[in-house]
């Protein structure tokens, strides 16, 4: 088994954490076919476009 070689305190493990935060607010990006704003790398929620294409049926 690999172990680390020593404990990692918690004032160095919670400064690790707070440099690179896991919990960001997701990049949103104007959507090219509906223009709303929609996730990046998403299908739009708003028209079900992604990337110029229909992915998913829109609901009526
Ligand atoms: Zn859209």
């Amino acid at each position: 088994m690999i172990e680390p070689k020593k404990k990692v305190s918690k004032a160095r493990r919670n400064k690790r954490h707070s440099a690179n935060s896991f919990a960001t607010a997701p990049t949103l990006v104007v959507c090219s076919h509906c223009h709303e704003m929609k996730e990046s790398h998403k299908v739009c929620s708003h028209c079900g476009y992604f990337n110029g294409k229909p992915v998913k049926a829109k609901s009526e």
